[in-house]
């Protein structure tokens, strides 16, 4: 792979620790395979428990430091950081196709939304004001400053392994914490190209450190240690689950941005037009792996088979294919299990009286790779109605009234994500007011931006991440107390 890169030393294959590349302790490696092709990418260190603890304690010697550099200094290298992503996008798009399989279109988008947070953060964290507060009783003048919570563990998933982490390290790094990362095994080249452009930033030795190898000897240390104040976790509800319990003994604050199941309601009155687009684009990107994927569309009786002859064309106009060559809008699942899961949820569907409109199996291109599919007739005794599909698969359900569709979307432990297309002002108050989702797009299905806060309720997790509340999440309020002044 090097040689296809402009700077070839973005591709590391090392751990990031305290400003080092280090191979695990006892050498010990794990490969990394390209889903398109199967080809073997190269391999990252197995970390050891002792590798985590040294890169905790790099990261709390580093804090100590870096919660005292200036703002403005900070905001400075942070920026570059961003710059730097930008400046080297080519050869991050590439690492991020071969190791993930999303085409390189989309491979761009990802990395310029991720570097987005940089700058973003670095402005934000100028106006993480305190309050003076209004004294409760004669003598006293309280008043509060936001510090920042110290070490924090960060751990990723392989469905979004380069904007996913600038989410979390950006208001993390601004807010003055340190970090110690563990991405997915399944891409940690991406993780690791950002640790090393960091380095170029100026980001001091110890304040990010990428830690690659087994989840549960990682995840241990780092929810085990009391010096780890937060862990930010992406992922699944599952592990999110145990990790969760994990931290309990060592009461870390949490972020869980986990799963989803998100419902996509089109009412009659919806433009069809931006209804089926806004299906595509929410649907289908990255093969459908995404936490906010519309995984239910719900759709009124009388737009639903127009609804669904325009989302057909579009699903029959995909060109499925490895995501370096150009064309290519569909890539590979991340691995063979993954598309055996999506094949089960499908023939489930089929078994309970679905009707395949498109696709239906694994795609002819490859083990890792599945036709995208159109189902109608879903109900909820279907799997595909309780779960998240993570695949190419678009199932359809009509409803008639309002209250059904609400009913229908909230009836799953999922609350992430969810999508309402409506040109009915007072219907859009009503349904998104009603729907129990963390975030709701209404005729429109981007939804992710540092301006904005990002995450769900219910099983989809806590914390909210981009925007204050995600800058929020990495610092504590603490009160100064002044007493003896009336006296
Ligand atoms: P996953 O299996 O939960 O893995 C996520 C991360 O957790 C990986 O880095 C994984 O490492 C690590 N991990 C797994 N078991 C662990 C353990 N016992 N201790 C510590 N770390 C552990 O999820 P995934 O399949 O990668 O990602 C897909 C899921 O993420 C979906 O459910 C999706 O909805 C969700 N997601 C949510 C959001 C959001 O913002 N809400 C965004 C993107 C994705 P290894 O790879 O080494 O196992």
């Amino acid at each position: 792979m090097p040689k296809h890169l402009k700077d070839p030393d973005l591709l590391r294959h090392q751990a990031y620790i305290n400003g080092q590349w280090q191979d695990a302790e006892n050498g010990a490696t794990l490969p990394v395979i390209n889903p398109a092709t199967g080809e073997d990418l190269g391999s990252v260190p197995r970390c050891t428990a002792n590798d985590a603890r040294a890169a905790i304690a790099a990261a709390e010697a580093a804090f100590a430091v870096w919660r005292k550099v200036p703002l403005q200094e900070r905001g400075a290298k942070l920026r570059r950081w961003g710059e730097l992503i930008e400046e080297h996008i080519d050869d991050l798009c590439r690492i991020l196709t071969l190791e993930q399989g999303k085409p390189l279109a989309e491979a761009r988008g990802e990395i310029l939304q991720g570097a987005s947070y940089f700058p973003w953060f670095a402005e934000e964290i100028r106006r993480a004001y305190g309050d003076v507060v209004p004294a409760p009783r004669a003598g006293v003048r309280p008043l509060t400053q936001k510090q920042p919570i110290g070490v924090v563990g960060v751990i990723t998933p392989w469905n979004f392994p380069s904007s996913m982490l600038p989410r979390k390290a950006a208001p993390a790094i601004a807010a003055g914490c340190t970090l110690v990362v563990k991405p997915a095994s399944a891409t940690p080249y991406c993780a690791l190209a950002l640790a090393e452009l960091s380095r170029r930033a100026g980001i001091p030795a110890g304040v990010i450190n990428v830690l690659t190898g087994d989840s549960g000897t990682i995840g241990r240390e780092i929810t085990q240690s009391p010096v780890v104040r937060k862990l930010s976790f992406t992922g699944s509800t599952e592990v999110g689950k145990q990790l969760a319990a994990d931290c309990a003994p060592t009461l870390k604050r949490l972020s869980l941005e986990l799963g989803g199941n998100a419902p996509f309601i089109v009412f009659d009155d919806a433009q069809l037009d931006a209804a089926v687009a806004g299906a595509v684009g929410s649907k289908f990107r990255n093969a459908g792996q995404t936490c906010i994927c519309a995984n239910r569309f719900l759709v009124q009786r009388g737009i639903h088979d127009a609804f669904v002859r325009g989302l057909k064309e579009k699903v029959d106009a995909f060109r499925v294919g490895n995501g370096l060559d150009a064309g290519v809008t569909i890539g590979p699942l991340i691995n063979e299990e993954a598309v055996r899961r999506v094949d089960g949820l499908v023939q489930d569907a089929l078994s309970k009286g679905a009707t395949l409109l498109a696709g239906g199996k694994p795609h002819s291109m490859g083990p890792r790779f599945y036709e995208p599919t159109l189902l109608t007739g879903l109900t909820r005794e279907m799997r595909i109605f309780r779960e998240e599909i993570f695949g190419p698969v678009a199932a359809i359900m009509p409803f008639d009234t309002e209250e059904e569709a609400v009913s229908l979307a909230n009836d799953t432990c999922f609350g992430l994500a969810s999508y309402l297309f409506s040109r009915d002002l007072g219907r859009i108050w009503r349904v998104s007011e009603a729907l129990q989702y963390g975030m709701v797009g209404i005729n429109d299905v981007t939804l992710a931006a540092a301006e904005t806060p990002f995450g769900g309720v219910k099983f989809s997790g806590m914390g909210r991440e981009g925007s204050r509340e995600g800058l929020n999440d990495y610092m504590e309020t603490h009160l100064f107390l002044m007493g003896g002044i009336d006296n």
